[in-house]
């Protein structure tokens, strides 16, 4: 029987787990907010650097910032001890799945309002002051230390021989999924197009049950 962990910030999609009883539930922090204090967010953009800073302010600017949540996402003392795990007892994980929102990134929700990051950057003219689709995503993905430890992880859950596996209630992934893989892609998070699912009508445990078993 292989060895799974399924990281995600809502206990909700644990309900069912006796669906696929050997795959471990692991509940990623969060606020609890479903809108966050500016005061708070702008504090935040402070500590990132110039590009997804710049990216940041302009969400702020344009009040498209609420559900981003930067107490939320894989990190701190968990994301070390998980990568700890994999380095020292690779033999424990064979399977490695992630919920998207406020678990690999630290938002609730992405900007769909156009087929991809890119264009979406062009579209808002942010390309014009030279921001990059990677800037986006380090400011999604909270930040350029933990984007580094998240590449960490991803190049020893690979060279381990491990497979990465999103399962999202974001229905942006079926309807702009160009916006997920370029923002993956742009940090070095690459997962196989097939292994990124949207849950549709299924419970994420649903989802699993069908996909490993
Ligand atoms: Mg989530």
């Amino acid at each position: 029987m292989p060895k799974a962990y399924f990281f995600d910030n809502d206990i909700n999609n644990f309900q069912d787990r006796y669906l696929v009883p050997w795959i471990q539930p692991i509940l990623i922090d969060d606020s609890g907010e479903s809108k966050i204090n500016k005061i708070i967010f702008k504090k935040y953009l402070k500590t990132l650097t110039l590009g997804p800073k710049l990216f940041g302010g302009y969400l702020l600017l344009q009040n498209m910032w609420e559900g981003y949540d930067p107490k939320s996402g894989l990190k701190g003392d968990l994301l070390d001890k998980f990568i700890e795990l994999v380095k020292n007892k690779p033999q424990v994980i064979d399977i490695c799945i992630f919920d998207w929102d406020r678990t690999l990134t630290l938002i609730e929700g992405i900007y769909t309002t156009s087929p991809d990051a890119k264009s979406f950057l062009k579209s808002h003219g942010l390309d014009t002051i030279g921001l990059k689709v990677s800037d986006m995503a380090e400011f999604y993905f909270g930040g350029a230390r933990r984007v580094k430890k998240l590449q960490k992880l991803w190049k020893l859950l690979y060279q381990r021989g491990c497979s990465i596996w999103i399962i999202t209630s974001n229905e942006g992934l079926q309807s702009h999924p160009n916006i997920f893989y370029q923002l993956l892609d742009s940090i070095g998070l690459w997962i196989p197009r097939h292994q990124m699912i949207y849950r549709k009508q299924l419970t994420k445990f649903q989802c699993l049950k069908i996909l490993f078993t």
